[in-house]
């Protein structure tokens, strides 16, 4: 594969949601004596930084599913939750249709709020407990329609829980009244009821038996189709990231290792990560051999590696990769990669 030059920075305008070398840290250092260390006769203060999101960019298209996948603490969640404004970030922009949403404060952030949306892993911690599924859905539609009826908003809470599945006449009920599959089509109904446009759904399914998944992820791909939505899907399930993907993301360490159109990255993955990743996928005729066993441990995102944050645990890593970070550039049939194998040629 050849590599052409580094991936233009997405400027947002033809897409629904850019993100733009987008940084996020968390100091967890504590209070001031916890900083404190006594070296060499004197006290010195060190601050601990969680890099948990590591100059990021990627535009998100009107209808799509692109979904972000990595191991558990590759910074997926943390990646959803800054995208959607819960986490500010520390540098880079975040675009919602061309204009810049990062550093809107509040009130200047209502609109937006309202067109993206989040639906969590646990049904159960997200619903409030004390209030009934028709408190928990009129809510947002009273916040941002404050001159809405009382009529209207009960007619648009049984529309909407028609459409997810639940049965209107359920609305008095409280949440541990329902079981967790039904919990969690609240929860979309939750997120639908102010008609977005961009859903970010955050390991979705993860939480529920495995004969309930099929029928979430069929309800979120029927309410794409009907309402044109656009879903960011956070997960670790491949399997899943499979079928209803439309681009794939892949992450390690905070650090975005490949973006792919989905068929092309699970036909013919590029980064040594993503190839290593998919091996694990159970498949019918896999032999035990075909499974890429990684060396080592995640390192952790305190102290993150130089050069290629993968290449600890790279087979094909030289000295180049332990010295200089990878960019990310843009291949043939929309793949970016950041690798300077692929790029060199020797992968
Ligand atoms: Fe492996 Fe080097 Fe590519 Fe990183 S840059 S994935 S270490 S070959």
């Amino acid at each position: 594969m050849t590599t052409h030059e580094t991936h233009s920075i997405p400027k947002g305008e033809d897409g629904l949601l850019a993100l733009d070398q987008v940084v996020k840290h968390f100091d967890i250092s504590g209070g001031l004596l916890d900083q404190l260390r006594f070296e060499n006769g004197r006290f010195v203060r060190h601050r601990t930084t969680v890099k948990a999101v590591n100059d990021v960019s990627f535009t998100i298209v009107p209808g799509e599913t692109f979904s972000v996948v990595g191991e558990s603490g590759c910074g997926k969640s943390t990646l959803a939750r800054t995208t959607l404004g819960i986490y500010p970030p520390n540098s880079g922009r975040i675009l919602y249709r061309g204009k810049r949403i990062d550093n809107k404060n509040a009130q200047q952030m209502l609109p937006y709020r309202r067109k993206m949306q989040m639906i969590f892993q646990d049904p159960y911690a997200s619903l409030n407990p004390r209030k009934t599924v028709m408190q928990t859905l009129e809510e947002p539609v009273v916040f941002h329609n404050p001159t809405i009826s009382s009529s209207q908003v009960k007619d648009r809470v049984a529309e909407v829980m028609s459409q997810v599945g639940v049965d209107p006449k359920w609305a008095g009920r409280y949440p541990h009244e329902f079981s967790g599959g039904q919990r969690q089509r609240i929860s979309i109904a939750r997120a639908l009821m102010v008609d977005p446009e961009f859903i970010v759904a955050d390991e979705p399914v993860s939480a529920l038996d495995v004969s309930i998944q099929a029928q979430i992820l069929n309800l979120l791909m029927d309410a794409q189709t009907q309402r044109g939505l656009t879903y960011m899907f956070i997960t670790h399930d491949l399997s899943v990231v499979q079928h209803i993907s439309t681009r794939v993301a892949v992450m390690y360490l905070g650090t975005l290792c490949e973006l792919s159109p989905a068929r092309t990255l699970f036909e013919n993955p590029r980064h040594p990560y993503t190839q290593a990743l998919l091996s694990a996928i159970p498949k019918l005729g896999r032999r035990k051999g075909d499974h890429i066993k990684l060396k080592g441990e995640v390192p952790t995102p305190i102290h993150l590696p130089s050069g290629c944050v993968f290449h600890g645990r790279c087979v094909h890593a030289d000295r180049r990769c332990a010295e200089e970070i990878p960019k990310i550039r843009s291949a043939e049939h929309g793949v970016i990669v950041a690798c300077h194998g692929v790029e060199e040629g020797r992968l």
